[in-house]
């Protein structure tokens, strides 16, 4: 059957990523596991033989079916449609247990995918998924380095990640253009802990990170924080004024947000 490029169907062949990418989980036996796109099956097989029960989400109508035959097992859901639109809370509600997620993920759709599943944290444990290695970079990227920025801070925000390992594109059929690394990210949003209501945090995340290569006080003024707030809460939170966004950890970013709102001119 001819691969749809457009859906992002490159297929893993490596059984040894495979073997991989399922221990990377963990012990999933009582697990309730969510597949994204299991395209021909490649990590779907495995899954099924040790997880409690799998839900897979595939898009393409033409594979959802095959999967459905070629799986044939009782624990496995097949379900055709598009993650996105996905409800991992009623999932994990119905699973009466916090949802372990894995996949090797179409490319076109990655940034979505990923704010999807920080929408979901509340109802997820784990995931192990697989990126283009340049998009790993930014996910588990520090402070200070070339890599950090909005990605990195949005991602960690909702829990601790880790890169695991990278594949060359051989590793695929059809290879893709790109290296891959698949990472774990735990879930365990921060937003509580550091005092801090999720959507405008994110909202300021977005106006700090808006020009890479404007000062973190110019990208506030830009984003219509008055000169005198931008300042005093550069003072309150000691953070040089010449400082760019990508120097701040989650802490330094938290402590800046809650110095704005505490400002009254802002
Ligand atoms: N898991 C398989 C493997 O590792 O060989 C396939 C991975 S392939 C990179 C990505 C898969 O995601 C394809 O099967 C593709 O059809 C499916 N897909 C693409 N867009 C999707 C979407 N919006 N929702 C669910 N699945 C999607």
């Amino acid at each position: 059957m001819p691969h749809k490029p457009k859906l992002g169907q490159n297929f893993l062949r490596d059984q040894t990523a495979i073997r991989r990418i399922v221990a990377a989980l963990g012990d999933i036996s009582h697990q309730t596991v969510v597949e994204i796109g299991p395209g021909q099956g490649a990590i779907t097989g495995l899954l099924a033989s040790q997880a409690a029960r799998v839900i897979a989400l595939e898009l393409d109508r033409e594979l959802a079916p095959r999967l459905r035959a070629f799986l044939g097992s009782e624990k496995v859901t097949v379900f055709e449609q598009d993650v996105l639109q996905f409800d991992f809370s009623a999932a994990s509600a119905q699973a009466n247990q916090k949802l372990a997620i894995v996949g090797n993920l179409p490319y076109y759709i990655t940034s979505p995918i990923l704010l999807k599943l920080a929408q979901s944290a509340s109802g997820l444990d784990r995931a192990v998924l697989m990126v283009q290695r340049e998009v790993a970079d930014r996910i588990v990227a520090q402070p200070g380095s070339r890599d950090y920025g909005l990605l990195s801070v949005t991602v960690q925000m909702y829990g601790p990640v880790e890169r695991l390992f990278t594949l060359p594109p051989g590793a695929f059929s059809p290879p893709p253009d790109v290296h891959s690394t698949v990472f774990r990210w735990r879930f365990a949003p921060r937003f509580h802990e550091l005092g801090l209501e999720e959507n405008p945090f994110l909202q300021l995340a977005r106006q700090v990170f808006a020009q890479k290569r404007k000062t973190l006080a110019n990208n506030l003024r830009a984003a219509k924080y008055p000169g005198d707030a931008v300042a005093a809460a550069l003072t309150s939170t000691a953070i040089p004024p010449q400082s760019r966004a990508e120097e701040l950890s989650l802490e330094s970013l938290a402590h800046l947000f809650l110095a704005l709102k505490n400002d009254p001119a802002s």
